[in-house]
């Protein structure tokens, strides 16, 4: 099976073009890249009640958050802040991911 290919690394700041958090941003914390998943500081959020333990362990609700698809964001390149698709170049044989708006690299 071909591996996909994903254009977004951990650290990249992205922001989320469909859903619930449609416009929000944050950084990729880590990539899932077997799944096409992304998981993104603030993003996709959800609360987890979990009950009490017992004596003197009270219940608490914990923010987890659960990894998105590379898909639903888009790369906010770091030289014009602007969401963009990544396109590559080429430099001494190794592949460089360039800001398809400003051309600069990524
Ligand atoms: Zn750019």
């Amino acid at each position: 099976m071909k591996k996909p290919k994903l254009k977004i690394k951990k650290g990249d700041l992205v922001v989320v073009g469909v859903g619930k958090d449609r416009g929000k941003q944050g950084k990729v914390e880590k990539v899932f890249p077997k799944d096409g998943m992304l998981l993104v500081t603030g993003v996709n959020q959800y609360k987890k009640h979990r009950k009490s333990q017992g004596e003197g362990r009270p219940g608490e609700i914990a923010t987890l958050t659960r990894p998105i698809l590379t898909s639903r964001v888009a790369l906010i390149c770091p030289k014009c802040k602007q969401p963009t698709r990544v396109g590559y170049r080429y430099q001494d044989a190794k592949k460089i991911r360039v800001c398809r708006k400003c051309g600069g690299d990524i």
